[in-house]
């Protein structure tokens, strides 16, 4: 892969149109490089038996889950040589948060990944700048965490795709280009302390408001995080800006030197007064606008499961854009988004094809050949494949996306949701995607009804017989000077109806033979989803990759969710608690 960080505009789009235009080469060119330098891996030799041949590997080589391979990335964690699986020395293990789909995942990763991770920047920072003008002349207010590390018992370092990258040479050594300038020092970004990471970032960026070109969290999950923060301490913040003085309670050292050093122990009252009295604004419908008058866009994955943060990260940023730029995990980075100011409705990723080799199986019954990159049609959904220079081969990611068009002849894919199937009580299968279909048409009646969505999840309830879904639904009134939140029954009895009209033919099925009952709203109480948030975090998902489940699973989950429930509705009967 080419270092790009370097080239000019003329250069870089030239990159583009290559990438974007060769693909099939490119594909079986990365596909032989990894076959010949891995074929004496235990795994592929088993296979493959020292062949790097594309037609041997098609033929002789298994599709596999995540479970099929564990046994060999754990041994390469406990200590094993790394030529189990890869011919290049395995050198950290990522966690996957596993909030979307199931259990957390170890993947093992090295150097190569991070060569991805910063070719797809790099061209993330040329396609930016094509699409929004000036974005150049300042900052980014770029939320970036790290986290814990921890080891396998083998020493290998285990933490989040983002940390490491944080704390590699990577970032240290950036390209000094507007894309890597931000208005935290990266000490910020480097503490292991959450809490004091992102009220430190808030503090920098506040005093350095009028140079913020754009406002930035990996997922949109984390923007809405750090608005509640900005809720929870704007006085606080605003008493620091006041005297020049950080709070006591910032006891990270690296982190309290490096915001003292912003502050610099200079009063700034008038800054403070006009943070202040924007804050105290009876309304904060547009407040990051107001805030940051210069933000040009707002950065956020607001794709799959996090399309549900859509209207809050609307409310709060009023009309600046959401750009959704990278479609990545823990196992590879996939694609970016050429068009970064599309309607978040036709937000689609081009797959780069120089990072990893890539597969795809049809989603359509009768046809299951798997196909590569290069020959996937216009319309058709796929689950997603990799093999790729860190040791997997043939994985199923666990993803479902759609081609929606072609950058040049690099096929574009709308994420359509996580394959496995999330809500079952009988024989009917509910994934995301008829999940996020259902969620669409209730948040329009909730809309229509002037409520807005701030999170939703989904339950399978067998406690009773026939079992039944759960949808647990926090909102909030659109005009934000209603505190005492009525439910109207008519508008949650709407709701059910429509999600329960837009699943599939056999949950219409069970439905009406009744071996499923009826949809039940869940309404919770206000904050309900942060407490949720809070506990994956207590128990060591990165705050940078939580995502909130579409299905909760954890008992512990469901219990938080439980003690909150304001309300309930079903679909044919309709029971209210009590209203907020
Ligand atoms: P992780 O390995 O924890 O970072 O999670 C990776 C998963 O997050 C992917 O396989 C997707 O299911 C989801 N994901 C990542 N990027 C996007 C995106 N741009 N849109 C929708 N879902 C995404």
């Amino acid at each position: 892969m080419s270092i790009i960080s370097d080239f000019n505009d003329e250069e870089k789009e030239k990159v583009l149109e290559d990438l974007t235009s060769n693909v099939k080469q490119i594909q079986d060119d990365l596909l032989k490089e990894i076959l010949t330098l891995n074929s004496g891996t235990e795994y592929l030799q088993s296979f493959l038996h020292g062949s790097s041949s594309k037609e041997l590997f098609k033929k002789n080589l298994p599709i596999v889950t995540y479970k099929d391979v564990k046994p060999y990335f754990d041994r390469v964690a406990n200590g094993e040589s790394s030529d189990v699986i890869s011919a290049l020395p395995i050198t950290n293990v990522f966690v996957s948060s596993g909030t979307s789909g199931g259990a957390n995942k170890i993947l093992p990763s090295n150097n190569k990944f991070l060569d991805g991770y910063a070719f797809s920047n790099d061209l993330l920072v040329h396609i930016i700048s094509k699409h929004v003008k000036g974005v150049e002349r300042g900052k980014g207010m770029i939320f970036s965490l790290t986290g814990h590390e921890t080891k396998t018992p083998g020493g290998l370092p285990i933490e989040s795709s983002t940390s490491w990258y944080l704390k590699s040479d990577y970032f240290k050594n950036r390209p000094s280009n507007w894309f890597y300038s931000f208005t935290s020092p990266d000490e910020v970004m480097l503490g292991s302390d959450i809490k004091q990471n992102l009220y430190c970032h808030l503090l920098c960026g506040l005093v350095q408001r009028d140079e913020v070109m754009r406002i930035g969290s990996t997922f949109a999950s984390g923007m809405v995080r750090v608005i509640k923060v900005l809720q929870d301490s704007w006085k606080e913040l605003c008493s620091n800006i006041r005297s020049g003085y950080l709070s006591e309670w910032i006891t990270d050292s690296g982190c309290r030197n490096a915001v003292s050093m912003v502050l610099g122990g200079q009063p700034r009252p008038n800054l403070s007064d006009e943070i202040e009295s924007i804050c105290s604004q009876k309304s904060w419908k547009g407040i990051m606008k107001k805030l940051w008058p210069q933000t040009k866009y707002i950065e956020a994955i607001i794709t799959g499961s996090m399309a549900q943060y859509v209207p809050t990260l609307n409310h709060y940023c009023d009309d600046l854009p959401l750009v959704s730029t990278t479609y990545a995990s823990s196992e590879s980075i996939f694609g970016i988004n050429t068009y970064p100011l599309c309607k978040p409705e036709d937000i689609s990723y081009t797959l780069m094809p120089n990072i990893s080799y890539f597969e795809f199986i049809p989603v359509e019954e009768g046809s299951d050949d798997v196909v590569d990159l290069a020959d996937v049609k216009l319309g058709c959904s796929y689950q997603l494949l990799i093999t790729n220079l860190w040791g997997l081969y043939r994985m199923r990611i666990g993803d479902m996306l759609k081609v929606t068009g072609f950058h040049n002849k690099a096929p574009q894919f709308r994420f359509m949701g996580r394959e496995n199937t999330l809500l079952s009580i009988d024989t009917d299968r509910t994934n995301e995607e008829y999940l996020f279909k259902a969620l669409n048409r209730a948040t329009l009646v909730l809309e229509s009804s002037d409520l807005r969505l701030v999170a939703f999840t989904s339950y399978a309830d067998i406690s009773s017989s026939p079992g039944h879904y759960v949808i647990y639904l926090e909102v909030k009134a659109k005009n934000e000077d209603i505190r005492d939140l009525k439910f109207d029954e008519k508008t949650f009895l709407e709701c059910c109806l429509v999600m329960e009209d837009s699943f599939d033919d056999e949950y219409r099925y069970c439905r009406s033979n009744e071996f499923v009952g009826p949809l039940e709203i869940r309404v919770v109480n206000d904050g309900s989803f942060d407490s949720l948030m809070n506990l994956s975090i207590s128990k060591g998902t990165s705050v940078n990759q939580y995502k909130t489940p579409t299905c909760i699973t954890s008992e512990k989950g469901v219990q938080v969710l439980e003690t909150n429930v304001v309300a309930r509705f079903f679909t044919l009967s309709i029971k209210p608690n009590h209203s907020m």
